[in-house]
């Protein structure tokens, strides 16, 4: 069973949930931050680093002795990355998404392969028992979703020869690295906070996942604050608000020491646990429950 824990914007308390999640979870369990671009997961769970892998792409190199200039791998290219002016071929690796196409069109073989780094992903243990996978992109690099398509494979097979579920912590927003990380979850979790720029961006998230036909679960974090368009939001549509969290002081000292949410006191562990088993039976149930 794969849950991803998304959210409509950044802040709403998604890593806080995620990593709940993961110290509560009954049963073997593996962590993984798709959040590629500022991934914050480690900081809670604190693993212990294993290895890191380096993850590549790969882009074209021209060998401008064979070229001919015939434009045919530019007029093929949907991301303008490459370009041919007259006499000249140019590359822009950055804007280059790795699928070959240039290669196979040209009818000189004059385009081989180099590779451009895109990020890494680090793997770690915590707690002794929880396999951690952190997906953390390239400073610069602006294509999230090739290294996510990476961590995503090393996750599958990371808890598969264990047989542990995933607890995904997703990227913020409904772009495409968010869809992405949402794409292979059995549930998702979308956290989200009863104020006016949390309901709007949640309503936007759930727009964007809906199409997906996957279960859907919300958790409304600072709980206390703002009004009640989430909840009505909520009622109209269906959708479970599986646990509240409430807005407090102590809460937010746990989280800015690092600390664990769920690990606050005996009341918050089981808040956490009887969440672990909502999202089980929200699993089973299916969208159309
Ligand atoms: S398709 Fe090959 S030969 Fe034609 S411009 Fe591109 S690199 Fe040169
Ligand atoms: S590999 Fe694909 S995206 Fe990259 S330059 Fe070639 S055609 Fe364009």
């Amino acid at each position: 069973m794969i849950v991803a824990v998304a959210s409509g914007k950044g802040g709403t308390g998604k890593t806080t949930v995620a990593a709940s999640l993961a110290a509560k979870w009954p049963g073997p369990l593996v962590a993984v931050d798709l959040d590629v671009e500022e991934p914050n997961l480690h900081l809670f769970l604190k693993p212990k680093l294993s290895g890191i892998e380096t993850v590549t792409l790969e882009v074209p190199d021209v060998d401008e002795e064979k070229c001919t200039y015939c434009r045919k791998c530019a007029e093929l290219c949907q991301f303008k990355a490459i370009s041919v002016m007259g006499r000249a071929i140019l590359t822009f690796p950055e804007m280059c998404h790795g699928c070959g196409g240039c290669m196979a069109v040209c009818p000189e073989g004059a385009i081989g392969v180099t590779t451009r780094e895109l990020g890494v992903v680090e793997r770690g243990v915590a707690r002794g028992f929880i396999p951690c996978l952190t997906g953390r992109l390239r400073i610069g690099e602006a294509m999230s979703p090739p290294l996510m398509r990476h961590v995503r494979a090393a996750m599958v097979r990371e808890a598969a020869p264990i047989e542990a579920d995933i607890v995904i912590d997703a990227p913020p927003g409904v772009s495409c690295p968010a869809m992405s990380a949402v794409t292979d979850s059995d549930v998702i979790v979308l956290v989200t906070e009863p104020t006016p720029f949390g309901f709007y961006d949640f309503s936007l998230a759930v727009e964007a996942f809906t199409p997906l036909g996957k279960p859907m679960a919300v958790v409304v974090n600072r709980a206390g604050l703002g009004d009640g368009r989430v909840y009505e939001y909520c009622r109209e549509r269906g959708l479970p608000i599986v646990t509240e969290i409430p807005y407090r002081r102590d809460i937010a000292e746990h989280y800015s020491r690092g600390l664990v949410l769920a690990e606050l006191d005996g009341a918050m562990g089981e808040r956490f646990a009887a969440l672990c088993r909502a999202l089980k039976q929200r699993a089973e149930e299916g969208v159309h429950a």
